[in-house]
């Protein structure tokens, strides 16, 4: 894709058809926005269509237009390996790597006869879309599927519902509109979106303003536990399983507490690392300012990936092991990190 493919697209889409809508594992709010919107854009042409998210997602994203009609394939691996199975058509939002959709997924979705499409801003994806729409310039994938439909002359056809899925995505993917991938651009097309029904003020409290107790004194651990490293300009933050169950973790608490580290004046590297008993792995978020590709170091050490300044990574060390390597590998960046 993209342009050229547009006509093929449209005609392919001319006609009800299957649809399965596929988010990454762990779907954030660029994922949900993105798969949702689609499915709503696809329902007014009548496809018989459904997101089936590989696990569940936090509750401050439960109250997104269409949440109810969402499969989790980890709980309904059957019912959603029928539907992928009788897919004639498989968008993949967000995401570039079957396995980013958890193995049992993926091990479904990769012997798929059907038609699949990728919608994606990650780095590096893999090759296994006949309609493929990668752009890693772009500020989220809610904004790219703004351009798909625009590209396939259905502007008219954004209505409240779509649009204010779209925002929730392009709002959370920017950090509300202030990391560098936002353009002149996005901010045309959340202006688009607000005129189309998007109440950006009560999205921003759908998301942000629902804290609970315990995940604020979740966040007082985390910025206790927090570490500087002055001479490499890296801060990271640990939580371990206990401290997670002191506070009541629930999915979601964690998210944005990297942020902070980053926010340490000086501070260009920045990363936290959770304990999951249950998966039996140190999750790792990485955020970084400017030219070091925390991307490049995740996939490197901590079989990960993602964006130059924001990836996912995990470690099957126990938590001190994992700081330890974490902080050994740092001097090979020390030029990097320190220009
Ligand atoms: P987060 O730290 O919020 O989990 O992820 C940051 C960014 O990196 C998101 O765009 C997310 O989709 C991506 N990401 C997270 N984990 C992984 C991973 O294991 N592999 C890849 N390729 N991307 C990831
Ligand atoms: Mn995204």
């Amino acid at each position: 894709m993209i342009k050229a493919q547009i006509p093929q697209l449209k005609a392919l889409l001319s006609l009800p058809k299957n649809i399965v809508i596929v988010p990454h594992r762990n779907p954030d709010g660029d994922a949900m926005g993105s798969t949702l919107a689609l499915y709503h854009y696809l329902k007014l042409y009548n496809h018989n269509a459904v997101v089936i998210a590989p696990n569940d997602y936090p509750d401050f994203l439960k109250w997104l237009p269409g949440d109810d009609t969402v499969l989790k394939f980890e709980t309904a691996p059957d019912e959603s390996s029928t539907l992928i199975n009788n897919a004639d058509l498989i968008f993949t939002l967000d995401f570039n790597a079957f396995h980013r959709a958890g193995h049992q997924m993926a091990e479904v979705l990769e012997p798929s006869k059907a038609i699949k499409v990728m919608i994606d801003h990650h780095q590096q994806p893999d090759d296994y879309a006949e309609y493929m729409y990668s752009d890693v310039s772009m500020s989220s994938t809610c904004e790219m599927v703004y351009n798909v439909i625009e590209m396939l002359g259905d502007d008219d056809k954004i209505n409240a519902t779509i649009a204010t899925c779209l925002y929730v995505g392009i709002m959370t993917d920017t950090g509300s509109f202030r990391f560098p991938a936002t353009t002149s651009r996005t901010h045309q097309v959340i202006g688009n979106l607000i005129e189309k029904g998007a109440e950006n003020s009560q999205i921003h409290n759908n998301i942000y303003d629902t804290n609970s107790y315990s995940r604020l004194q979740l966040l007082g651990r985390a910025m206790q536990n927090l570490k500087v490293i002055p001479d490499l300009r890296t801060a990271y933050i640990t939580l371990s399983q206990a401290e997670l169950d002191e506070f009541n973790f629930k999915k979601g608490d964690t998210e944005g507490f990297v942020n902070y580290a980053l926010s340490l004046k000086d501070i260009i590297f920045a990363a936290i690392f959770i304990e999951s008993q249950q998966d039996q792995i140190i999750k790792i978020s990485l955020r970084s300012k400017g030219e070091f590709s925390v991307n490049e170091f995740s996939r490197a050490y901590f079989n990960g990936g993602g964006h130059t300044n924001a990836a996912g990574g995990r470690s099957e060390d126990d938590m001190q092991t994992t700081i330890n390597k974490f902080i050994s590998i740092l001097p090979q960046y020390k030029n990097d990190l320190t220009q």
